[in-house]
């Protein structure tokens, strides 16, 4: 690896592999930095649909930079978009999770073009591989048919379930990737080329997992007027109905006839998800003076929240992975997930958090960690240290690294 690569100044704020050595150990920076030597120069971009909001954005915007810092030549490109392409994308999202929707013709027309308008701008021809995230960028491949250089399709999305039309239709572009990678080896479908299975994670040195004093927590808290005379039970979640945001509601209502506690449901929208406005103004048709619904984008909130409350709820009835339940673990948090996608894979019930099913469930546990506090600090100290094993950006540039050489390897072969 180039040597000013590995020294990246702190100034700029960012981190170089170095920085993890007290989390990791040297061993495993050696043995990461031997194999990247291998993609020394190699150019990759990565493409999404926004720079803005949810986990994908969350994963590619330090893990580009990392790639950057071992040799790896790592670009990210974003499309553009109509609302009207967004909603269409929103709707494959939801198919893709198992909703029984009809994509129209006009959906697919609108859908393609958007997509096949973005590749006309997206000259690619000197990258040695591309990686195309999720079904938004999805068929720009039908522009690069005689392209030279592999290029992989990142699905985010929980495809445990997904409804059969529309998976076929997305299929169709698919297949013309040279790989697939998903979350989840229980996502694996049907398809005629290689898939792989990659679970994302969190760079804990962000201003949304780096360590925070309790002043500066107080002050966030305060900033946003977050009471803290009673125990804070949160969930921090785009606006989404997959999300479950009004489950927690009344989960956390039914909790409250046992013990007291204030909800905060802090949320973002992403850029491309035009569904979170309404969903956010059904949620806030629910509030009271203790259930505060929040919609800023704030990561040191997110930060602050995820440390001080007493329960951290991801309630979530599809997950892809979830990283809002590994931020939370990697502070230490008593968290609750709902028993689905990548969150059953982070949590192991009883032991470093908790799984439920409903929402009758989830009062339960929440009631057991108000009334335990004990209880939710021996379940944080595993949650951190699960992460530290298998969830910490280290650990993702690695699986990057291997699958990048397996798949240049293969492609120089054929
Ligand atoms: N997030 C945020 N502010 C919010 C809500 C969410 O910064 O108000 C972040 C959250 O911390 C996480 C990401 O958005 O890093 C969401 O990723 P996740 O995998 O949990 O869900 P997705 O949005 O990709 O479905």
């Amino acid at each position: 690896m180039p040597e000013s690569l590995m020294q990246v100044p702190h100034s700029l704020g960012l981190h170089s592999l170095n920085d993890y050595e007290p989390l990791i150990g040297r061993e495993t920076i050696d043995r990461i930095v031997k194999k990247a030597a291998i993609l020394s120069g190699a150019h990759v971009v990565h493409i999404s649909s926004t720079f803005y909001g949810g986990g994908v954005t969350e994963i590619l915007t330090p893990l580009t930079l990392l790639m950057n810092t071992v040799g790896i030549e790592t670009g990210w490109r974003m499309i553009q978009g109509t609302p009207e392409f967004f909603q269409c994308t929103k709707k494959i999202h939801n198919g893709l999770q198992g909703e029984a929707l009809v994509l129209s013709p006009e959906d697919k027309a609108c859908y393609e073009q958007v997509a096949y308008e973005n590749a006309i701008r997206l000259h690619l021809e000197d990258c040695d591989a591309v990686i195309v995230h999720d079904p938004q960028p999805l068929p720009i491949i039908r522009r690069f048919r005689g392209r030279a250089a592999p290029w992989i399709w990142q699905c985010h999305v929980d495809l445990s379930r997904p409804h059969p039309p529309v998976w076929d239709y997305v299929r169709g572009f698919v297949a013309d990737y040279d790989a697939a990678i998903f979350s989840l080896p229980e996502y694996r479908q049907n398809l005629p080329i290689d898939q792989h299975f990659m679970t994302p994670a969190i760079d804990p040195f962000s201003a949304k997992n780096c360590e925070l004093s309790d002043d500066v927590i107080a002050q966030s808290l305060a900033l946003h007027r977050i009471p803290t005379d009673l125990p804070i039970v949160t969930q921090i979640s785009r606006f989404d109905r997959w999300k479950d945001p009004l489950g927690v509601i009344e989960s956390v209502r039914r909790a409250r006839q046992h013990v007291d506690c204030t909800l905060v449901l802090l949320g973002n929208a992403a850029l491309d998800d035009p569904e979170s406005n309404i969903i956010l103004e059904t949620i806030q048709s629910s509030v009271d003076e203790r259930i505060i619904v929040l919609a800023v984008e704030d990561p040191q909130l997110v930060n602050a929240l995820q440390r001080r409350a007493s329960v951290v709820l991801q309630k979530s009835l599809r997950e892809g992975f979830g990283l809002t339940v590994t931020e939370a673990m990697w502070k230490g948090a008593a968290v609750i997930g709902g028993n689905v996608g990548g969150i059953r894979h982070q949590i192991a019930d009883g032991e470093n958090g908790f799984l439920v099913n409903s929402v009758e469930e989830a009062a339960d546990r929440t009631v057991a960690l108000l009334n335990n506090p004990q209880l939710g600090k021996s379940l944080g100290v595993q949650a951190r240290e699960t992460v530290r094993q298998r969830y910490l950006l280290t650990h993702l540039l690695e699986q990057w690294i291997d699958l990048l050489t397996n798949v240049l390897a293969r492609s120089e072969r054929n």
